[in-house]
């Protein structure tokens, strides 16, 4: 099992940093994000270490990303959210900070302040269908 003695995720997957673990199996693990951006606010992670998404087996991401609706629906019945946002940090430029996958699940509520920012743009004419080509060469070489 990949694991990293510097890794924070690591630590608490073995147990040697506290967490308040919310739910387990063999290969996943959910616990309360210390740094809440709401109550509930959860980490959910596989026990193996693996810094980079692009290099996660998928039948392990599968089975980490396949318990996001039963808890996004524990998450729900118990904060009385109305929503919540499924985030995955990854890569510094995207805000990932503990080099460990992990899935952010985020209770929402209309006006809770938290804010969203989805400053969404346009192609330039033709500019959609060249990176969508290099996409799909890309997608069926793997
Ligand atoms: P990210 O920016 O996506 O890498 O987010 C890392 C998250 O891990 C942050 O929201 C932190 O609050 C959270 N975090 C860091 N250390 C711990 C810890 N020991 N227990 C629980 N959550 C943690
Ligand atoms: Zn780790």
């Amino acid at each position: 099992m990949p694991s990293q003695s510097d890794c924070v995720f690591c630590k608490i997957v073995a147990g040697t940093i506290p967490s308040t673990r919310v739910f387990e199996n063999d290969s996943t693990l959910a616990f309360l994000d210390i740094g809440p951006l709401a109550e509930g606010h959860l980490l959910v992670i596989p026990r193996d270490h693996y810094e980079r998404i692009a290099d996660v087996p998928s039948e392990l991401f599968g089975a980490v990303a396949s318990q996001a609706p039963m808890l996004g629906r524990a998450l729900l019945e118990v904060t009385g959210a109305e929503g919540f946002n499924l985030l995955v940090n990854q890569g510094r430029a995207a805000g990932q900070v503990v080099p460990h996958v992990h899935f952010h699940l985020i209770p929402r509520k209309t006006d809770d302040g938290l804010g969203y920012r989805w400053n969404a743009g346009s192609y330039p004419a033709g500019r959609d269908a060249e990176i969508a080509t290099a996409l799909k060469h890309a997608v069926t070489k793997r």
